[in-house]
């Protein structure tokens, strides 16, 4: 196999690639408003209740009506996957990623088509919206090339006694759950279910009710990859109806979850309770919050920092668990760090996505834009807002990148995770100090420091403790294969998707020690 090579990003300068992208909005538009089936052993099944899934740019334009998923329909598609893990189980590693490499090249061709579908049903720019059909692609073309490794990791590996030969496989474990967010609505969902099924399990995929019409545009790009049916169930659906139904099922083996911590905690407690007829430990494999921290020093690029500091903040409104919520400034630096913190959001346009000139589009839906209003009124107690502070009246859920400065490093701006465009600044008297702020969170996932200093560059990399640790860059937009993702603490299990050891959560490992 070729080695792997990132998807490159679009350049919308090009007058050629803008126009492109244009017509597949306009296309995907005129879709907009489809009814989209639940797919169980390949199957549609059409219901009679709906998800109806809106434009967060404005509410009244309907993206989609999926079907919901009840319990019994929940069940059916675990049965569907199991009889399908028979077959697909006993693939081999290489006609199975084959069928990743053919999805991620369909997916290179329809690739302004996907992203369109991200602008509309996320809310994302379309800059946004390329890097995650990009990172979507990268995820099916890097485990392609894993489960290939994988099982030559294991049979090289072993040095018996003499007499003996001993191997070691990686089995699948079973049938999985996907439950699957809405922010990274394409990539993560591709990145966990082509991972699970790419070492031979299968699934059923509950994708976030937020974003069930672009989940359904993946499932049917697998169907046409030639995915045999069951393999991938599509199961939208609430989470307390068939979400906790799906995780209790005793004869789900995993689940892989991505979302909210409180989300990813309840999940962990279901999952550990074993269900009757239940013949096994669930395995868990858990992406959650952030409360992630750029931390900038005395000597640091302060242009560079500013510009790392509001890029991590504000693209996506925020709406990223890698985002940076939190900016911790050497004492020295914090007023001219701030000045240009402010300046730089100032000229951010706010609107509709559709509108290529608007950088920070909506928050994902109503209960989303309630919430953080909230806490933009906690910051007015907690600090001073030097810029935002508001919602925007619209049709869709706007709300202005806020920057609150003098915040406490234990004031709840700094403590809780908001998922939206507010930015709290803290003053540290020095390098220890920033470093004691930046790990006072319950998260770990990402972080950033901008500093010169070598010193303080080594302090950083030893004790700043966060799962992913960007230095002089941005803290948000890892790439599959050169910054594995995933994080310490209450920000998950640690799971290093887009990594080498990924493909592992999902498999066991059996030996076979042969006397000869
Ligand atoms: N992997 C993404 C990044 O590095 C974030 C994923 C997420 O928000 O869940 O920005």
């Amino acid at each position: 196999m070729i080695p792997y090579a990132p998807e490159p990003l679009s350049n919308f300068g090009d007058e050629a690639v803008a126009k492109a992208f244009q017509s597949a909005l306009d296309e995907v538009s005129r879709q907009a408003g489809l009814e989209v089936p639940l797919v169980i052993g390949g199957k549609r099944v059409n219901t009679t209740r709906h998800i109806r899934s809106l434009n967060p740019s404005n509410r009244n334009e309907t993206v989609g009506l999926a079907s919901q998923a009840d319990e019994l329909l929940a069940g059916a598609a675990v049965d569907a996957a199991e009889k399908a893990y028979v077959h697909w189980s006993r693939e081999t590693p290489e006609s199975r990623a084959d069928l990743l490499l053919k999805a991620a090249a369909l997916l290179k061709r329809r690739k302004h088509e996907f992203s369109a579908w991200l602008v509309l049903e996320a809310g994302k720019s379309r800059v946004e919206a390329d890097a995650d059909t990009a990172e979507a692609i990268d995820f099916m073309e890097y485990y392609a090339r894993q489960v290939g490794k994988l099982s030559a990791r294991a049979s090289s590996e072993l040095f018996g006694a003499s007499g003996e030969i001993n191997r070691l496989t990686y089995l699948p474990l079973g049938v999985g759950v996907i439950v699957s967010p809405w922010n990274f609505p394409l990539a993560i969902l591709a990145g966990m279910t082509t991972a699970a099924i790419a070492v031979g399990n299968t699934v059923v995929v509950k994708p976030s009710s937020q974003t069930p019409i672009i989940a359904y545009k993946f499932v049917e790009l697998l169907e046409d990859a030639g995915i045999p049916a069951g393999v991938v169930n599509y199961m939208p659906g609430s989470g307390e109806e068939i979400g906790d139904y799906l995780v209790q099922h005793p004869r789900v083996r995993f689940i892989s979850f991505t979302g909210s911590k409180d989300v990813g905690l309840h999940i962990s407690e279901l999952a550990a309770k074993v269900s009757p007829g239940q013949k096994w430990i669930k395995r868990y494999v858990a992406e959650m919050g952030g409360k992630d921290g750029i931390i900038v020093n005395h000597d640091a690029d302060l242009d560079l920092a500013a510009a790392g500091i509001v890029s991590s903040a504000f693209g996506y409104s925020g709406q990223k668990c890698s985002a940076c919520s939190r900016a911790i400034v050497h004492k020295d630096v914090y007023d001219q760090v701030l000045d240009k913190c402010v300046k730089l959001t100032q000229k951010l346009k706010i609107g509709d996505v559709r509108d290529a000139a608007n950088f920070t589009g909506p928050v994902i839906d109503e209960r989303s834009q309630r919430k953080i209003i909230q806490y933009l009124e906690i910051a007015k107690q907690e600090g001073n807002v030097l810029t935002g502070g508001s919602a925007i009246s619209a049709d869709g859920f706007f709300i202005e990148p806020t920057i609150v400065a003098d915040v406490q490093p234990d004031a709840r701006l700094m403590q809780e995770e908001i998922f939206g465009p507010v930015l709290a600044f803290a003053k540290a008297e020095n390098w220890d100090e920033a470093l004691r702020i930046a790990n006072q969170t319950e998260f770990g996932l990402t972080g950033s420091i901008y500093a010169k200093s070598r010193a303080a560059i080594e302090q950083a990399k030893a004790q700043f403790h966060v799962g992913n640790l960007y230095i002089n860059r941005k803290c948000t937009g890892a790439t599959v294969g050169v910054h594995p993702f995933g994080g310490f603490n209450m920000s998950g299990t640690d799971s290093k998707a887009g990594g080498p050891d990924y493909l592992m959560l999902f498999t066991q490992l059996k030996l076979v020690s042969e006397l000869l």
